[in-house]
């Protein structure tokens, strides 16, 4: 909302130096442009938050706003003074920060469509502390043509209408009088106060429009009466489709395939490869195996529900001795006198292990070779 001064400054000055007729084309040109669009109809925060996989933080379920007479005396028309945010955009934005920044309204508008944040049967924290408990309230975002200018406002004319039938109230504006159902955010500041803001002004005036124009589309559509399709509901009577990221498979195990024995410690990992809290599987546990699964190149045994043990940790790898080798035990002693001979392949388990200071692979369970034999 910062930007609004200079927005209004270059408003200013295109008001001036233009002639008052070319306006007046201007102005009735962006309406004769937006009735030519149809309503592109209303989604629910909810519902495009689904798609995302984000949380619904519903605004009026934890912050229930009364209206002072019971239902909502007419809407604040807004303007989001944030350039290239989307509907979908600020959607997800003000779900997530509503509670840090305390604002909230319950429509974005942009030239796809209206979201409806939350229901309009409860206020919102939209335009100060007089206004938020007797309006709706309706955010336009910003476009980056006169042509997607014309089909926000369209959209936005045609759902404030909606709101309009819906609580039985009749367009009158009160821009001018500070008296009425369609107000702008400026025209709160200067006739009922809690609030500084001057939106949407001046953002029409850089399109040569105005709230009067915006008020004539708002009438325009209220005198056709409710267009049944796309009207807007209540959000908590919408159901959200699954999210498009996929379900978490079902958590049954499929049918084992072998008992091995761990001959390296291992760590128990998830599906994605990541680290549990789990106990290290000790080297000589016997451990069922449900399968196997290569998670980011790396090859892994199902263990049991979202648990996996690294593959060379059971099946091993061979390796040529490049020496002579003696076997050692867990204390680094070396077991009997029993040579491996230069030459042969051992199956050795898992990573290298330290042994008093000394590296070994394993190759059995409590089955030692120096890592220096192999090299
Ligand atoms: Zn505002």
């Amino acid at each position: 909302m910062k930007k609004l001064i200079a927005v209004l400054a270059l408003g200013a000055s295109i008001a001036t130096v233009a002639a008052p007729e070319t306006m007046i084309v201007q102005a009735s040109t962006i309406n004769d442009t937006a009735k030519q669009n149809s309503f592109s109809g209303v989604t629910y925060a909810e519902q495009v938050l689904a798609q995302e996989g984000i949380k619904y933080n519903d605004f009026s379920a934890a912050n229930p706003i009364n209206y002072r007479n019971g239902k909502p005396e007419g809407v604040v028309i807004h303007e989001t003074a944030t350039p290239n945010a989307t509907a979908r955009n600020e959607c997800i934005y003000f779900n997530r920060e509503w509670m840090n920044i305390y604002s909230y309204v319950h429509a974005f508008v942009d030239k796809t469509g209206v979201i409806q944040m939350t229901s309009p049967d409860y206020g919102v924290w939209g335009a100060g502390p007089v206004a938020n408990n007797r309006f709706v309230q309706v955010e336009l975002c910003e476009e980056n043509n006169l042509a997607d200018f014309a089909k926000g406002v369209n959209n936005d004319a045609i759902y404030v209408a909606q709101i309009l039938h819906r609580y039985n109230l009749e367009p009158d504006n009160a821009v001018h009088d500070g008296k009425g159902t369609i107000w702008s955010h400026h025209a709160v500041s200067t006739f009922l106060g809690g609030t500084d803001h001057t939106d949407p002004d001046g953002y029409f005036a850089k399109w040569g429009y105005s709230m009067d124009d915006f008020f004539d589309l708002v009438k325009y559509y209220y005198d056709q009466g409710t267009p049944a399709d796309n009207a807007p509901v209540d959000n908590d009577t919408v159901t959200p489709p699954a999210p498009a990221t996929p379900a978490k498979k079902p958590a049954v195990l499929p049918k084992p395939v072998a008992t091995k024995v761990l001959i390296h410690n291992a760590l128990v990992y998830d599906e994605n490869g990541v680290a549990t809290d789990l106990p290290t599987k000790k080297a000589g546990t016997k451990l069922t195996i449900y399968g196997n699964q290569t998670i980011k190149k790396r090859k892994y045994l199902q263990i049991g529900v979202n648990q996996y043990v690294v593959a060379s940790n059971v099946e091993g790898k061979l390796r040529p001795l490049s020496h002579n080798a003696y076997l050692y035990d867990g204390k680094g002693k070396r077991v009997g006198t029993n040579k491996l001979y230069r030459g042969n392949y051992v199956r050795t388990y898992g990573g290298r292990v330290k042994i008093k200071g000394r590296k070994y692979y394993p190759i059995d369970v409590n089955q030692f070779v120096k890592v220096g034999n192999f090299k």
